[in-house]
């Protein structure tokens, strides 16, 4: 079986996994069909992976941490190993884009960007690897006290399929800059991004071993790979529902997890707030990927005097919205899959038999492929704090809109929900942007601006039903490290 390439958009191209250095078919040498949302055709198909083809994978991993190059190697000689693979990513920048935004259904800028942000945390934990060290404590007199930060071993990595690139990136980029080896389960709806960046970490002359890949569905490949006992960690993106799922398979094993979960967060617009500043983020906040993002801001909380003005303006936004197919580079794309697609018009049916108003609704392109898996971006007004469009995460680009009193109210609806990943707030008041701020029950918050692209400094991770444990930055470093503790007595 041959490494990955982009695939040829007329032919079915046939993915293997990564095993140490090699690309191995399943062992059963069954296959899964990866669809193009935009059409709804197979164009690819990956290898349906089941327990024994985790096993190999974790025990390459293990060999290459515990005996080969990888354990044994400098940190500056593994994060020089991690920056050759961002340069690697930005000199294949066209064709990884390419390859994400057909397998994701995203429009080609945002895959752009998506890839850009990759190639930012290979560099970002490239760069730390040598600069994660541990510390002296002052202890009692005669000894001295070393805490050693030192990496958990193997570590597993399950992906969703919404931003498979850059999940990768911010969770296996800073477990290798730590000196951990790791084995990947990316999504079974969207992985061709990350075998081929598993081809480019073999050409950068990443060890063996050192990044497995194997794909297959959560249910046989995922469920393996969390319950294997040679595992010492797992990084976890994806619903809650499979969350609890993998938190318990850790608990079984007595390992940790991060668990990154989705979102309800809210943009809270006040009467004060610059809207030519706000309204375009507020857009972009929930048309982003088609609104299949975990910090999408898919609330809008806006304080009554200007609410009838800000619908009346991002309906006019929203009508001169383009949606259409990935590859013509549209303002919002198709959703992932028809699954997807039935979840989203589930909660628009709700709110239809509620009597909710629809204040806005953008529209097709013409000559868009009817069989692709669009929704449209739509704004529904008046959601009460206790609807379901209020409560639950749509994973669609659906704007849930409500008009809040004042500040008390606005804090109240905001910290309303189970979530709590990130949040937005738009007002010139100083003071008032960090009362809201400090009052904020989740893991980021933005005031007078949104979004990061990519954030890749910035610790990231939400609270309540959002998860647990942080992932970017400096503080995932921590999260894929252990402290030892030495206490040398000398007198
Ligand atoms: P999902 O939980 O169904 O799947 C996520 C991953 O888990 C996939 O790789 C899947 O194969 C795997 N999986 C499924 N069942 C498993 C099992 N029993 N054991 C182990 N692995 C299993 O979620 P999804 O539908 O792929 O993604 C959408 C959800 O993910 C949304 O709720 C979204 O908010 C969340 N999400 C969160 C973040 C974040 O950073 N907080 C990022 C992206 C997506």
């Amino acid at each position: 079986m041959n490494a990955p390439q982009a695939p040829h958009a007329q032919n079915v191209v046939r993915f293997a996994n990564l095993i140490g250095d090699q690309w191995r078919p399943a062992r059963e040498g069954r296959h899964l069909s990866m669809v193009d949302p935009s059409t709804a055709l197979i164009f690819a198909e990956i290898a349906a992976s089941e327990a024994e083809d985790i096993d190999l994978a974790v025990k390459a991993a293990r060999h290459s941490f515990d005996e080969g190059a990888w354990g044994r190697m400098p940190a500056f000689e593994r994060g020089r190993l991690l920056s050759r693979l961002a340069q690697a990513i930005l000199a294949h920048h066209d064709e990884l884009a390419a390859l994400e935004s057909r397998d994701c259904g995203k429009p080609l800028k945002q895959a752009r960007s998506d890839v850009t942000a990759t190639a930012r945390y290979f560099e970002f934990y490239g760069g730390a690897a040598d600069k994660l060290h541990g510390d002296t404590i002052p202890y009692v007199t005669g000894t001295t006290v070393l805490a050693l930060r030192e990496p958990l071993g193997v570590t597993a990595h399950i992906i969703p399929w919404n931003y498979p690139l850059q999940i990768f990136g911010r969770s296996v980029g800073a477990s290798l800059s730590a000196g951990n080896t790791c084995v990947v389960k990316p999504a079974e709806e969207a992985c061709l991004s990350l075998l081929r960046l598993g081809a480019l970490a073999l050409e950068v002359g990443l060890p063996p071993g050192a990044l497995n890949i194997v794909t297959g569905t959560g249910e046989a490949a995922g469920a393996a790979l969390t319950a294997h006992p040679a595992i010492d960690f797992i990084s976890f993106t994806g619903s809650p529902e499979v969350g609890t799922l993998v938190q318990q398979a850790a608990a079984k094993n007595h390992v940790g997890v991060t668990l990154e979960l989705g979102g309800k967060s809210p943009q809270i617009i006040f009467a004060d707030a610059d809207l030519d500043l706000a309204l375009p983020n507020a857009i972009n906040a929930i048309i982003q990927n088609a609104g299949q993002t975990c910090s999408a801001c898919s609330r809008l909380l806006v304080e009554k005097p200007v609410y009838d003005t800000v619908m009346a303006r991002l309906a006019t936004a929203f009508s001169a919205l383009r949606v259409g197919a990935a590859e013509a580079d549209p303002d919002c794309g198709p959703l992932i899959s028809a699954r997807q697609k039935q979840r989203v018009e589930s909660f628009l049916g709700e709110a239809h038999q509620a009597h909710l108003p629809v204040l806005a609704r953008a529209h097709l392109l013409p000559g868009t492929n009817p069989n692709g898996f669009f929704v449209p971006p739509t704004i529904i007004g008046h959601v009460p704090p206790n609807a379901h469009l209020a409560r639950e995460e749509v994973f669609g680009p659906v704007l849930a809109a409500s008009p809040f009193s004042d500040e008390a109210e606005a804090v109240r609806l905001a910290n309303g929900t189970d979530y709590g990943l990130v949040a937005a707030l738009w007002t010139r008041d100083g003071a008032r942007q960090l009362r809201i701020a400090r009052a904020m029950r989740c893991g980021q918050v933005f005031v007078n601006g949104f979004g990061a692209a990519g954030g890749i400094e910035l610790p990231f991770g939400g609270v309540k039903k959002s998860g647990h444990g942080r992932e970017k930055g400096f503080e995932a470093l921590y999260e894929f490290t252990t402290t030892k503790t030495i206490v040398l007595n000398h007198g």
